[in-house]
């Protein structure tokens, strides 16, 4: 993506501040084929609406998502689900109760008239088979499995047509925790033997580690921090970071994180603070964060958007 915004506006006027709300602020990330980029950050913070327009499902307001080096903006919704496919959260909600499996699997097939007749059977068959689905369950229907078979049913339907990119949101939380580790895991093995590339979303770091080459920490719609999973996870550099680490894996004293707290609440995204916008919830905060927004630093495949990672600033 390059400079991705989404701005939403509220009733039939822009909000008293003159502002529309800007969910997604100048997003820009990259993922190579193969790869595994997660966005993290506290509900609010945008990763829902950039999900939704990694896939299509909203245009953009500004900026452009490119797929293998194409733009992908302003397509039509069928061209975008022929390269970029959703795994939900919940399996049951997105799939048709009264198709069977074989045909919910087979629907991206048709819609994009992929193959003959014998050979979306065969690819439908092929898929159910990687994805740990007994082929007798092609003419069951979503409410005759349980919800892993259903989150595996789902995942065979996005990997059908073989899309460039797969987003997964939040595609395990609504699953029991044993369930949620085989879906995981089937997730990580159907990576190496597709070369598969997901964007994931999730708000659980531990499933963040396990499945994530690169995280993107995401506040009020801006990307703050970026980097390889390890680095961002294991040493975080912005404050935000820092916060949102240490007040999900206090049990983790290991990370050797300040006991920073969210405490302040989350701001109305209607109207975000001046300057940085963590600048009301940051125990670091210096002067200027009040009133100068930090630019944001790029280093190789590192993002940080912080004053007090800005070498070349001034003051
Ligand atoms: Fe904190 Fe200032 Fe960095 Fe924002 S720019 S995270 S307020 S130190």
């Amino acid at each position: 993506t390059r400079d991705l915004t989404k701005e939403f506006r509220i009733g039939r006027k822009w909000y008293s501040s003159g502002q529309p709300l800007r969910a997604v602020d100048g997003v820009s990330l990259s993922l190579r084929k193969g790869e595994v980029l997660a966005i993290v950050g506290e509900s609010g913070c945008g990763k829902t609406t950039l999900s939704r327009l990694m896939l299509g499902l909203q245009q953009p307001s500004a900026g452009e998502i490119f797929v293998g080096g194409e733009p992908l903006t302003n397509v039509d919704r069928k061209v975008f689900s022929r390269r970029v496919q959703p795994v939900f959260q919940d399996p049951y909600s997105s799939l048709n109760p009264r198709k069977t499996i074989g045909e919910i699997i087979r629907d991206p097939l048709q819609i994009h008239r992929i193959g003959t007749s014998a050979e979306q059977n065969a690819e439908v068959e092929a898929i159910m088979e990687r994805v740990g689905l007994a082929r007798r369950l092609i003419h069951s229907y979503p409410s005759q499995l349980s919800g892993g078979q259903r989150q595996r049913v789902a995942i065979a339907r996005a990997l059908v047509i073989k899309p460039e990119i797969i987003i997964c949101d939040e595609p395990t939380s609504a699953l029991d925790v044993s369930v949620q580790a085989q879906i995981l895991n089937l997730l990580q093995s159907l990576r190496e033997q597709m070369n598969l590339t997901y964007l994931f979303i999730s708000h659980d770091l531990s499933v963040v580690e396990y499945m994530s080459d690169y995280v993107a920490v995401m506040y009020l719609g801006r990307i703050v921090e970026a980097g390889p999973a390890a680095e961002v996870l294991r040493a975080p550099r912005h404050p935000y970071t820092r916060a949102l680490l240490s007040s999900i894996l206090t049990a983790d004293p290991g990370l050797g994180l300040p006991e920073v707290n969210l405490g302040r609440g989350f701001p109305d995204p209607l109207n975000p603070p001046n300057g940085c916008r963590f600048h009301p919830r940051c125990v670091d905060a210096l002067d200027k964060c009040a009133t100068v927004m930090p630019r944001r630093i790029v280093s190789g495949s590192e993002l940080i958007e912080c004053h007090l990672h800005d070498t070349a600033a001034t003051d």
